[in-house]
């Protein structure tokens, strides 16, 4: 998702700042860079990466010059977390940068067909991503249909994690 306004600076600051180092099998800037050389060639600059206590479950925030950042909720700073997961994250939150949000029926869309398509061809693992995700975090997380988003609800740290078989 793009995350705009205020709270997204603030956001965007307190993580760029203080960065969690990652707990993952990989590392998610690697991923981010190595999607972009190999899926998201229009993207001719690196985009940094930073994982932090957020309220999206991934996000991209970028500049009207077109530089972005891409940032990763805690949740995911797991050694659980597939590869595919952060490789459909990075991709999809890079595609941003792309394809622009798009105004249909009076509605500013961030996720506009050109988008979909996008993502669609480049994004081969999205299935096996999304499935991973709403099985094993599902009950982290809180759709807004509103601003097509994925947001990890208020208290998360609390909820206890699946225990794996
Ligand atoms: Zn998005």
């Amino acid at each position: 998702m793009i995350w705009k306004g205020a709270r997204a600076e603030r956001a965007l600051r307190r993580v760029r700042d203080r960065p969690e180092l990652p707990l993952t099998t990989f590392d998610p800037s690697e991923v981010v860079e190595q999607m972009r050389i190999e899926r998201v060639p229009e993207v001719t600059a690196p985009v940094p990466c930073f994982i932090g206590d957020i309220s999206p479950l991934a996000c991209i925030l970028y500049d009207d010059q077109g530089s972005g950042t891409v940032l990763i909720h805690s949740l995911l700073n797991d050694p659980q977390t597939p590869l595919a997961v952060m490789k459909l994250i990075a991709t999809h939150e890079l595609l941003h940068l792309v394809a622009r949000p798009e105004i249909i029926e009076g509605k500013s869309i961030s996720h506009p067909p050109a988008f979909r398509e996008l993502e669609r061809e480049r994004c081969p693992e999205k299935l096996e991503a999304w499935t991973w995700i709403w099985e094993e975090l599902g009950w982290y997380l809180s759709i807004d249909r509103d601003s097509e988003s994925t947001y990890v609800r208020r208290g998360w740290r609390e909820i206890p994690r699946r225990v794996q078989a």
